[in-house]
């Protein structure tokens, strides 16, 4: 039996002995907290935890492994819910178009943005995708992620499409953290269906879903709910159809404007709604008693310079509210998950714990691992961050330019 023990932890955050559906509304605004504590780890699994001065001591050393976290703060690995991890190439020229001043739907009408990522997808080789995904999942591990979703929505044809699910299958056997796929052929309309997107709409459901299931390259099945994009009532379309083949639905929704994106996932029983940067009244309506988590994607908001989702009212509403990177190679280049909370709270005005929440319980709960990650929880898969000494948890926050990370745990082993 493999068996660690952490000692001398300056705070053990997100110390929770069951496991909670999600955190939402006024209860955001707190994270437990042991102070001073030890936490024990069997075969990558925590079994255990409690306070120093409460220690028993151990009866069987025998091949127990010590990590002396020295007053470092230990929290649960961060869950990222949203990512297009899988691409091709780098998009930095878009990023000077911006920075003179053309916005990101005139790069697309340009050919740029998704359409872009698509051309350099179809031409690059399974192994090579392979290859940059794994560095990029290696640097985020790094930074504290200890589960992550991945979608496609590069390839927009059924060969490049299974070829990016083969590749994110390739990543969830290679591990060592838990992946879940996502199939966003809706992501946008590709070039040879510009003048027929109902055609393209029938090949997703037609062809490539029937595939994708009986290969079961996909946990869900997400859309670009937009204008220019889809519709309201294409989303809905697309997302029963991919339930039909075992998929949950997932929905971009409310990025660019107030496109339905919301109603659509409330409708079709979405696990999340991503974006909401325009969200208001009937979109809180909608999301109150539905099992939907609002995901907040910080990152690509301020990448963009698009306005801030109301994260407040969304909170003030009761809500459960997420985070994750929305790492992709045009609107947010970063899978840095203490960036992204740190931009909660200097952008959306949330708190550091309300932060914690959105990023560990409730981003666990947008890609279904609310039971194994995202709390320190006997049973629970032991991916853990432990930092550097610090203050206070606000100080992770609040000190966003530097590395406070010390080393992170997956599956009970330092990586
Ligand atoms: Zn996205």
């Amino acid at each position: 039996m493999q068996k660690l023990l952490i000692k001398n932890i300056g705070a053990l955050v997100q110390a929770r002995p069951k496991s909670s559906k999600w955190i939402a509304g006024k209860e955001m605004a707190t994270v437990p907290i042991i102070q001073d504590a030890w936490l024990a780890i069997e075969n990558g699994i925590i079994a255990d935890y409690g306070t120093m001065e409460e220690w028993t001591g151990i009866s069987d050393w025998t091949g127990l492994e010590v990590i002396d976290a020295n007053e470092g703060f230990v929290f649960p690995a961060w869950c990222d819910s949203h990512t297009h991890l899988v691409y091709a190439t780098s998009r930095e020229g878009e990023f000077v178009d911006r920075i003179k001043g053309l916005s990101y739907e005139e790069i697309a009408a340009r050919g740029g943005g998704i359409l872009n990522s698509s051309q350099k997808l179809r031409l690059a080789t399974e192994d090579e995708l392979y290859e940059s995904a794994c560095k990029r999942l290696d640097e985020v591990i790094s930074l504290g992620t200890g589960a992550i979703e991945i979608k496609t929505g590069y390839g927009l044809d059924m060969e490049s499409e299974l070829k990016m699910l083969r590749v994110i299958r390739r990543l969830k056997e290679r591990g060592p953290i838990r992946i879940k796929a996502t199939f966003l052929g809706a992501h946008a309309v590709p070039v040879e269906f510009k003048n027929d997107k109902e055609g393209y709409i029938r090949l997703l459901i037609e062809e490539m879903m029937p595939a994708i299931a009986a290969e079961k390259l996909a946990d869900y099945c997400d859309v670009f709910c937009e204008r220019n994009y889809f519709t309201e009532e294409e989303s809905i379309c697309i997302l029963e159809a991919g339930k039909k083949h075992g998929m949950i639905p997932k929905v971009h929704a409310n990025q660019l404007s107030c496109s339905g994106g919301v109603q659509a996932g409330v409708k079709t029983g979405a696990i999340s709604v991503d974006h909401l940067e325009y969200v208001g009244e009937a979109e809180i309506a909608a999301l109150k008693n539905s099992d939907t988590m609002p995901t907040l994607l910080p990152g690509a908001a301020y990448f963009l310079g698009l306005p801030w989702p109301p994260a407040r009212q969304l909170i003030d509403a009761g809500l459960p509210v997420a985070v994750a990177s929305d790492m992709n190679p045009g609107s947010c280049p970063s899978g840095n998950m203490v960036q992204m909370m740190s931009l909660l709270c200097v952008t959306h005005k949330m708190t550091p714990e309300e932060a914690i929440n959105a990023g560990t319980i409730n981003s666990a709960y947008a890609m279904g691992l609310q039971e194994t990650h995202g709390s320190i929880t006997p049973g629970y898969v032991a991916n853990l961050v432990i930092t550097k000494p610090m203050p206070s948890l606000a100080y992770l926050m609040y000190a966003f330019g530097s590395n406070l990370i010390e080393s992170v745990i997956v599956n009970g082993k330092k990586v």
